[in-house]
């Protein structure tokens, strides 16, 4: 009975918890993504396709796991399995117009997730500052902060269009001079994220300029997550900041085959740059990760093999795939603005933001509730509409998430009946809204 009482009381009572995860245990993803689980009829929140990767794709897969070459069951070379490093080293070095050595200037990784958890581990001190763009992908916040950094935040702020146009992500801008303000002694770097999510803008050449020349003033650090690279649209270009003067020192670029080749499962990513950079990258992930799968390397890299040999050229899959959404953007536009859900039209990526003002009527708002109003109409809509959408507010910091409360971001990543049902739903919303 002595050791039954010493058992009993030996529950343990103090935190156990590191103190670096103070404050950043919230998820948006957890818990949207929950709820799109339950009551979602078309869920057009979290993004990933709902279509197919290329069947070139798969299928390199499939030889991949069931082909000759039993060792690729096997761990490959840590830092990235040779066949992709090499074609991302190619591929990259065409891109940005420098022979990049693929065994240092490239690093593959667990999606683009894990490259970012790598830049922040491996560049972020205590005390040091990081300038991040509002609204953005809400992972880098909390990044910054377990790697005991300050992020500081800096809004694209939206001007009113023209009378009678929709909205363009190309209509939220940086002010030059308030950009400039936030670069101090303590900045170590400025996370970029172009074409950004969630407002899909695609920042212009002028715009990188901008904030190139004050990464060389004040010699800071580029991590730059160019996810998003290959689906601009409207025959818009993506321009690479590391290819801009006095940039390929001080940049990291981020990239991923989940969103390259609709393949968000197979969690494959990759880190570009220079190696006095890439080598502290290499660091981290020896202590991390380590290795990543290599059956999945294996068919991405034949996949990079194949668009680069189709470069620009009509079958290319970059080339259709920008097409393709580019038509689904144009469908979703088109359903938003019928019914009065005013879109934000991106030029790049696969979300796009709409203003849900005229529909507040349906939702009342709680005076004084913590939660921003956004936040709270897309869990009513998941609910009652079977329609799932993210909250604009969670892509941005505590203090500034109530500025940013009326409107939601929907993925159009999904096949036509997915619109359509999409579509339908609205129409059917707006029609008993209208009828007494
Ligand atoms: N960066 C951005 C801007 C993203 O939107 C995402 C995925 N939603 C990621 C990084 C993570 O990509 P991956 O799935 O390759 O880890």
């Amino acid at each position: 009975s002595h050791f039954l009482s010493l058992s009993v009381q030996a529950k343990m009572s103090r935190p156990v918890q590191a103190r670096r995860l103070e404050g950043i245990d919230k998820n948006i993803w957890v818990e949207f993504v929950k709820l799109a689980a339950t009551y979602s009829t078309v869920n057009l929140g979290q993004g990933f396709p709902d279509f197919p990767p290329p069947d070139f794709l798969k299928e390199a897969f499939v030889g991949a796991l069931s082909g000759e070459n039993h060792m690729l069951h096997q761990y490959t070379r840590a830092f990235g399995h040779p066949p992709l490093v090499k074609i991302l080293a190619q591929f990259f070095g065409k891109l940005l117009g420098r022979d990049l050595d693929p065994m240092t200037d490239v690093m593959v990784t667990v999606g683009a997730y894990q490259a970012l958890f790598c830049c922040f581990q491996a560049f972020v001190d205590e005390g040091d500052e990081v300038i991040i763009i509002e609204p953005f992908f809400d992972c880098y916040e909390p990044m910054v902060k377990m790697a005991g950094g300050t992020p500081v935040f800096v809004p694209l702020r939206p001007k009113a269009p023209k009378d009678g146009k929709l909205m363009s992500s190309a209509d939220w801008q940086l002010d030059p001079t308030e950009l400039a303000s936030k670069f101090n002694k303590r900045t170590k770097a400025i996370v970029l994220n172009s074409p950004n999510n969630p407002l899909g803008k695609v920042f212009s050449r002028g715009e990188l300029e901008l904030i190139a020349d004050l990464c060389v003033k004040h010699d800071i650090l580029c991590i730059s997550d160019e996810v998003y690279e290959w689906l601009v649209y409207d025959g818009k270009e993506h321009v690479r900041i590391a290819s801009l003067q006095g940039m390929w020192d001080r940049t990291v670029i981020i990239g991923s085959a989940g969103k390259t080749f609709s393949a968000t499962g197979w969690k494959v990513g990759w880190t570009v740059g220079p190696n006095r950079l890439l080598r502290h990258l290499r660091t981290m992930h020896q202590n991390s990760v380590y290795h990543c799968a290599t059956a999945a390397q294996e068919a991405v890299a034949q996949g990079f093999q194949r668009e680069f040999e189709l470069y620009g050229k009509p079958d290319s899959y970059f080339v259709q795939l920008s097409k393709e959404l580019q038509q689904k953007r144009d469908w979703l536009v088109q359903s938003l603005d019928a019914v009065g859900m005013k879109p934000i039209v991106p030029e790049g990526t696969y979300f796009l933001v709409a203003d849900i003002s005229e529909f507040k009527s349906d939702v009342p708002d709680v005076p004084d509730s913590d939660e921003p109003y956004d936040s709270r109409f897309a869990k009513w809509m998941v609910k009652n509409k079977g329609l799932a959408a993210i909250p604009l507010s969670a892509f941005y910091c505590g203090p500034h998430k109530k500025n940013y409360n009326h409107f939601i971001r929907f993925c159009f990543a999904k096949e036509e009946a997915t619109l359509k049902a999409a579509n339908d739903i609205l129409q059917k919303w707006k029609q008993d809204k209208t009828s007494p």
